[in-house]
């Protein structure tokens, strides 16, 4: 079978013929349709995060954000045909409490394997196999959309995180703003609009009109922020103070600016995962509008079952309009490298085995 394949000593990114994989036990073997690409598998092929291989493998298949129909059952409870995807992050240890519970999510990141980013083979490849516990059934008419089921489930464990962390009271939010105007944040920018949660949304960018990112934030009822006009620390005197923020750039000042932008009792999500950086910040400022405004800030990072589960009930809610409007290039497997370029006429590319 084909797969994509990232060789890191050399480095180099290629189409491979690897045998077919044989589920073992109760594996499930699954036959891929398509493989969403994101900011983190083109991180992870210029070699700046993640990209270990498997123990005894040279090389790394690629491709987190998978949508495929299950080929081979075994004995689990799928069903030849079902539309699955599948969970990202793998115990190193089994028998740890993070995944007897299937909360590999908020396990220590040294103790999981993340498959096609760091140390298991990922999905962009014709088959797969997965233990029936990591895979997670998506509606059948959503079958060419599955592949934002994983982004999504982010998205829906971040929501999650706030409201627990607002459970203590009567929270009424109103307004969510989103940090970021690339795919996971125009993905996250559409959930939020749905009405469902709050009333207004509001997306920040870089880039200056005409521009198809904020085509998409207006189309779906958002406001455009342009940083390069608006800084964080003044956005709550131009529109409304935020009540809730998904940062997705991972910008290193954000985690800090964040706070001037939010609201009393807002909580902001942090998503984007930064390199290293230094700069200065009032910290006393910083500190004290956290404490006296009751605000909050998680790092939010991987998701579970059940928050695949929730982003599949939102994808099927979604107009599929909205979602062919994210999708700007379908691509086959030998234009992989096309698809994982960053370019600023695309928003979410995607690898098809379909093609
Ligand atoms: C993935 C997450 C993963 C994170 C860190 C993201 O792109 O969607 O599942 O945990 O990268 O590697
Ligand atoms: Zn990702």
């Amino acid at each position: 079978m084909q797969a994509v394949a990232l060789y890191p000593e050399e480095p180099d990114l290629r189409v491979i013929e690897k045998p077919k994989p044989e589920p073992v036990e109760d594996e499930v073997l699954v036959r891929t349709l398509h493989i969403g690409v994101d900011g983190s598998d083109r991180r992870i092929v210029a070699g700046e995060i993640g990209g270990d291989c498997p123990d005894g493998d040279d090389h790394l298949v690629i491709g987190h954000e998978a949508v495929g129909v299950v080929e081979e059952p075994n004995s689990s409870r799928f069903e030849p045909g079902d539309v699955v995807t599948a969970l990202v992050r793998r115990p190193k240890d089994p028998g740890s409490s993070f995944a007897e519970n299937t909360e590999l999510d908020m396990a220590p990141p040294g103790t999981v394997h993340e498959c096609g980013i760091t140390g298991e083979h990922g999905y962009m490849a014709e088959y797969f196999t997965a233990e029936p516990k990591y895979l997670v059934s998506l509606p059948e008419d959503r079958k060419d959309y599955g592949f934002f089921a994983e982004p999504a489930s982010i998205v829906e464990k971040a929501l999650e995180q706030a409201f627990t962390a607002r459970s203590g009271f009567d929270w009424r939010p109103e307004n969510a703003f989103v940090l970021g105007n690339g795919n996971l944040g125009l993905l996250a920018l559409a959930r939020l609009s749905t009405g469902q949660e709050f009333d207004r949304t509001y997306c920040l960018g870089r880039r200056d009109r005409p521009d198809p990112t904020i085509a998409f934030i207006e189309s779906v009822g958002a406001t455009y922020v342009n940083s390069r006009e608006t800084e964080l620390r003044e956005f709550q005197n131009i529109h409304n103070p935020a009540d809730f923020i998904f940062e997705t750039t991972g910008h290193p000042p954000h985690a800090v600016e964040v706070v001037s932008a939010l609201g009393p009792n807002g909580i902001a999500t942090l998503q984007g995962i930064p390199g290293e950086s230094a700069f200065e910040i009032d910290g006393g400022e910083f500190h004290s509008e956290l404490v006296v405004n009751n605000k909050g800030l998680l790092g939010v990072v991987n998701s579970q079952k059940s928050h695949f589960q929730a982003a599949g009930e939102w994808l099927s809610e979604a107009p599929e309009s909205l979602l062919d409007e994210l999708v700007t290039g379908v691509y086959a497997v030998d234009e992989v490298e096309t698809a994982l370029e960053d370019s600023d006429d695309e928003i979410k590319t995607v690898v098809s085995f379909e093609r």
